[in-house]
């Protein structure tokens, strides 16, 4: 839709909390529309910027003109603006890096400084009088020209070097753009301009090429090719006689590896349709949010499929999240066998041409249902009439960087905005939904039973506690987990392992004098991975050959302590040697496609024993597996963190939900060290309103979430010394600001500054302190008043405050 504005609003893609109005030249007022990147003067440089919509020329300042229109057409429509605001008002984020988070990444257009070299640059080279740096500088330019950054940082050049070196002629400095302007990919495609009639006495190949052309509307060339032979010059002829045309095209990257085969909707049981039809009920009815606790089979996913054919139906859009790639993998066959060509996809297992053309297909009203990670919260359509987030519960919604939003609780907003309803699904919901729920901001529905009365797999817990004496495999595999491993495989049937911690050993020690081998970066011990044949950091990604001695004593006596998923593999194939084993974490899924793999070969029976991390425990649907064995339940319980006791709950339930999907119900072996804690006896019983009876009465003694709300300030910086003194000095400008007003006084807490639970990352020294309260709305102002009150402090470039807003990591 083009607008003719002569003034834009502009929000540019750098960190500045306010808008720009640029002026439209005459020559591209025919091309602005909202959502669309114009190139803009900024200072000394160009820079790209989003069209927020009709700008004001208040006559204070001089308006300068916009340089270009970067795009064909918008990315964003208009009614997604108002969502941005809120996004960047909330999570306290500049309002264009926010749009920036929000587009398919590899869209912004960078001005660098080039440095090359010139003719009298050159002479100089032979002259004797320059000094070895300068000779260091000239041979680099001769070698072809340069980013100016580059120089200075992989050459070591002082900037001032280059400066000199321009000033006196030896070399040349511009501007040149970089990043990319979108484009749609076309081919070529061909169709009948007139009919050609009578076809007798023409050659068969012409024949063939018009009853082609006929029978379709248009067709690729390519295509047409194929299906006549040897066909190229004859077409270009067929053409250049005006008898058919040969056009460009869009095309749309098809990122759907398999074709699907097509599948109609069973018949929903009585609690499914009775959640459906409340839930349709509300379409068109404005804003409402549904939490859907269905216990894991229940057929949660073929309610999703029915409310997304409902809401289609009424021309309504849909979004649908899921947390991780492998589960969109499996949503995405699911939604494409029931809605085929009308599902777009979304998500970071796309190349980047792929996400674009899935985006324009979307914005273009080509496909209303999207399927997709975090990200799809933002797909492009209209007024979304449903999201659906599945696993609700579930942790990577949150965002780890930049913008760092929680997908699942911007999914309710955008709902809200756009007046449509949202519904948050998971077997076990999280605290802070369920207290939603109990203080009727949502409305719960409910699914209790499994489908085709599958019953819920029996859980047997095993004391830990009573094996320790015991030495090797059998230590950390039971006497009673073996046996059941052994009668299942007896049986043709599957064994998943469970056991959230990959590699071989995760404490690596030195038996001489008891250092363990520590990573260089960061302060956490290393892992061994005994088949890369190298100790890694799983922080930093640092690696070190193995086995390697003691760095403290040089004695070469290291033992492997602490369990992973790769010496549990070992333990099982050596007491199952019969046995296929497959391990899936993130060591044997780097490769694309190698999660699908691994998931085909468990579908089609190739593989007995599935061994993995989390990565397994989410919503897969297994049908042949009955025996789920947790290794060790209580590795996440220790977590500095207080939601360590949630995350375990619904981790344990998750993965006992694995169990039992088909016709032959399921077992499960909780092996633990803390039998009694509620979140072990909860996942037990698959009960989360029993875990969050309990849970919640802690949180509120304590004060926590979602009884009250925190931003947290991560400090981080490479020199140990400044970056625990700004943090001690924001300590202090925080309690200083609190003192000066009663409201602060009274309802804000502040916890820290402390050192983090890892104390060193990737060469980071790490802070952290909390800002608690009941009103979001005072932590926000609290914050934003300290931040603008010191700017030196928030953006020190040595150390950095980063602000994240209802945090979910507190390591
Ligand atoms: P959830 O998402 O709650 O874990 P799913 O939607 O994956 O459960 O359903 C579990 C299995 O039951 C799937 O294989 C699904 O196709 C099947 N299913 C779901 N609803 C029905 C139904 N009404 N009739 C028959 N089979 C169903
Ligand atoms: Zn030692
Ligand atoms: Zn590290």
């Amino acid at each position: 839709m083009t607008t003719f504005y002569k003034y834009l609003e502009v929000a540019v893609a750098l960190p500045l909390n306010q808008t720009y109005t640029y002026s439209v030249p005459d020559s591209l007022l025919s091309l602005i529309s909202i959502g669309k990147r114009v190139l803009v003067p900024f200072g000394k440089r160009r820079i790209s910027g989003f069209i927020m919509g009709k700008g004001e020329n208040s006559g204070h300042y001089p308006i300068k003109n916009i340089l270009d229109v970067l795009d064909e057409s918008p990315l964003f429509l208009p009614d997604i603006i108002p969502f941005f605001y809120w996004i960047s008002d909330y999570y306290m984020h500049p309002i264009g890096e926010v749009i920036k988070s929000a587009l398919p990444g590899g869209l912004t257009l960078t001005d660098s400084i080039i440095i090359s070299i010139t003719p009298k640059g050159i002479k100089a080279l032979d002259s004797d009088k320059i000094n070895p740096l300068e000779k260091k500088l000239l041979i680099r330019l001769q070698q072809g020209k340069c980013l100016l950054k580059t120089l200075c940082k992989n050459i070591e050049i002082p900037g001032a070097m280059i400066h000199k070196f321009v000033n006196q002629g030896w070399a040349d400095s511009h501007r040149e753009l970089h990043g990319k302007r979108t484009m749609e990919k076309t081919e070529r495609f061909v169709s009948l301009i007139r009919p050609c009639r009578p076809v007798h006495g023409l050659s068969e190949k012409r024949k063939e090429i018009i009853n082609i052309l006929e029978s379709k509307k248009d067709i690729s060339l390519k295509t047409l090719k194929e299906y006549v032979p040897k066909s190229g010059q004859l077409i270009t002829s067929m053409s250049k006689q005006g008898f058919l045309s040969i056009f460009p095209k869009p095309v749309y990257r098809d990122p759907f590896g398999e074709s699907i085969v097509p599948d109609s909707s069973p018949e929903l049981n009585q609690e499914q349709s009775d959640v459906v039809s409340k839930a349709a009920a509300s379409f068109d009815k404005g804003f409402a949010a549904y939490l859907l606790a269905g216990v894991t089979g229940s057929g949660k996913t073929e309610v999703y499929m029915r409310l997304a054919a409902e809401a289609i139906a009424k021309n309504l859009p849909v979004i649908i999240l899921v947390p991780e790639i492998a589960l969109i993998s499996q949503m995405e066959r699911r939604f494409r066998a029931r809605f085929g060509e009308q599902v777009a996809v979304l998500h970071s297992g796309l190349s980047s041409g792929e996400r674009f053309d899935q985006w324009m297909r979307i914005i273009k009203k080509k496909a209303p249902i999207v399927v997709g990670a975090r990200s799809a919260v933002f797909a492009p359509v209209e007024n979304p009439g449903l999201i659906i987030v599945d696993e609700e519960h579930d942790t990577s919604y949150k965002q780890g960087a930049d913008l760092l939003y929680n997908a699942r609780d911007i999914a309710v907003v955008r709902a809200k905005l756009s007046g449509g309803i949202v519904i948050l699904g998971s077997a076990t919901p999280s605290v802070q939904s369920f207290y939603n729920v109990r203080t009727g901001k949502f409305k719960e529905l409910a699914l209790t039973k499994r489908v085709e009365k599958r019953p819920l797999p029996y859980i047997q817990i095993v004391d830990l506690r009573q094996t320790r004496d015991l030495r090797g495999a059998r230590r950390f595999i039971t006497q009673p987990l073996i046996n059941a491993v052994k009668e299942t495989l007896e049986k043709k049937e599957q064994v998943l392992l469970f056991l959230n911690r990959r590699g071989f050993a995760s404490f690596p020690v030195c038996a001489a004098c008891g250092e363990s081998i520590r990573c260089e970066h960061c302060d956490i011990t290393l892992t061994l991975h005994r088949l890369a044949g190298s100790y890694k950091c799983h922080y930093c990604g640092f690696t070190k050959n193995a086995p390697c001695n003691c760095s403290v004593c040089g004695s070469s006596d290291i033992k492997h302590l602490g369990l992973g998923t790769e010496k549990l593999e070992a333990a099982v194939k050596a007491l199952f040697p019969e046995a296929r084993v497959a391990r899936m974490d993130r060591d044997t899924t780097t490769r694309k496609g190698s999660i699908l793999k691994i998931l085909k070969s468990l579908r089609n029976r190739a593989v007995d024993v599935l061994i993995g991390t989390q990565m397994v425990a989410k919503g897969h649907d297994f049908p042949n597996i009955t025996l789920v064995g947790i290794i060790c339940a209580d590795l996440s319980l220790s977590f500095p963190d207080f939601r360590a006791g949630e995350r375990t709950f619904q981790l344990l339930a998750q993965v006992a939900g694995r169990a039992g999907r088909g016709n032959v119900p399921g077992r499960v072996f909780l092996q633990t060290y803390a039998p009694e804690h509620f979140s072990i006896i909860a996942a037990k019983h698959q009960d989360f309103k029993f875990f969050y009876n309990t849970e919640i009465g802690f949180r509120k003694a304590l004060n926590y979430p979602p009884f009250s709300r925190i931003i947290q300030l991560r400090i981080s910086g490479k020199n140990i010394d400044k970056t625990r003194e700004t943090a001690q000095v924001l300590g202090r400008l925080c309690r200083e600001k609190q003192k000066k007003n009663t409201a602060f006084l009274r309802n804000i807490e502040i916890l820290g500054p402390i050192e983090a639970p890892v104390a060193k990352i990737a060469n980071q020294y790490r802070w952290q302190m909390l800002i608690k309260g009941n009103k979001i709305k005072e932590l926000h102002q609290f914050t934003r008043q300290v931040g603008a009150e010191n700017p030196k402090v928030f953006n020190d470039s040595k150390v950095k405050v980063i602000i994240d807003v209802d945090p979910f990591f507190m390591s």
